[in-house]
């Protein structure tokens, strides 16, 4: 979800943490494992502090019980906000420009990179994860891809996205359509062998606690064509963690992040940050995912400046 942060403090110690963290560098790296894990304390959108993750998700979903209770309030949230552009976006309908500018100009890149000929002449494939009412699907992906499939579990938003993807209400040829709408949370959700080439995954991932977050993108993987590729795109905490304690979603750090692609076995190909969004909201970063099997299958030679796949270790 979009959050708004001007509601929470932060104490010295997780702002000072974050002023040693490197951005936009070019090359991946993070401190050994056991290190990551003392680092991570957190917080949640009351401001009470948590020594660590663990402590967090083990009142969170700490059981069977309390871990269907954080997913059916996770849904429930969700099932309450009205099926529009302000809705999917917090009240914030009108960051959809620049968010949808900045994505366009993050997959050109990487099509461009990865892909013979940009991806011209392919029949191209894509999965939207936590679709919402289909606005990345409408505003981007329809464009770039012959099929894009939907995922999302609010029914009211995935009959929302239908009618906004019927070929009546599309400016693109035919040969460009929304092809399956699941009404499935990505937890529960395994993709059809080898039949995306892009999975992307926007304001949503923050719902998954750590274990399915890994689990989803293990089987995941299976779901991407050789050379095919994830777009993670989400709110950043400066440091360690922010849990909304209404929406039930957790927003990480940078860090966190790297801690939890190295346990899914991605690699970091490239990530850029979001410009342009209200200062009051959290950073935003898109990050290119490609897995331990992915080989380079484009013609074109990488960018001097771009970063290098490298497994994060
Ligand atoms: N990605 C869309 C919608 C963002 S709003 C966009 O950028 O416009 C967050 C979305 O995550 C909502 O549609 C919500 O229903 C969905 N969501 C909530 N829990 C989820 C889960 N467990 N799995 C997948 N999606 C979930």
């Amino acid at each position: 979800m979009l959050e708004a942060r001007s509601n929470l403090c932060w104490n010295s110690c997780l702002v000072a943490n974050n002023q040693h963290q490197a951005h936009g560098s070019c090359r991946v790296r993070v401190k050994p494992r056991n290190q990551i894990k003392m680092e991570i304390g957190g917080l949640d959108s009351n401001g009470r502090q948590f020594k660590n993750a663990d402590e967090m998700w083990r009142e969170e979903v700490g059981d069977s019980q309390k871990k269907v209770d954080w997913y059916r309030n996770g849904v429930g949230y969700w099932q309450g906000v009205e099926a529009s552009m302000d809705g999917v976006l917090g009240g914030y309908g009108h960051v959809n420009e620049p968010d949808i500018k900045a994505s366009e100009a993050f997959l050109n890149n990487l099509l461009t990179d990865l892909f013979p000929n940009a991806g011209r002449n392919q029949h191209l494939v894509a999965l939207d994860c936590g679709s919402g009412i289909g606005r990345v699907t409408k505003n981007l992906l329809i464009r770039y891809f012959n099929e894009v499939d939907l995922l999302e579990p609010v029914s009211h938003f995935l009959d929302a996205a239908r009618e906004n993807l019927a070929p009546e209400n599309l400016l693109v040829s035919e040969e460009h359509k929304a092809a399956n709408f699941y009404c499935t949370p990505l937890q529960e959700f395994t993709p059809d062998t080898g039949r995306y080439d892009v999975i992307w995954i926007q304001w949503c991932i923050g719902h998954l606690a750590d274990d399915d977050f890994v689990s989803f993108f293990k089987r995941a993987k299976a779901g991407l064509k050789p050379g095919g590729f994830f777009v993670l795109k989400e709110n950043l905490a400066r440091s360690g963690f922010v849990l909304d304690n209404e929406d039930k979603s957790l927003t990480r750090s940078d860090m966190y992040f790297k801690e939890l692609f190295t346990r899914c076995g991605l690699n970091i190909y490239k990530f850029k940050d979001q410009k342009g969004f209200p200062n009051e909201l959290f950073p935003v970063r898109m990050y290119a995912l490609t897995t331990d099997t992915w080989k380079r299958v484009g013609t074109s030679r990488p960018k001097r400046h771009a970063n290098r796949p490298g497994l994060i270790k």
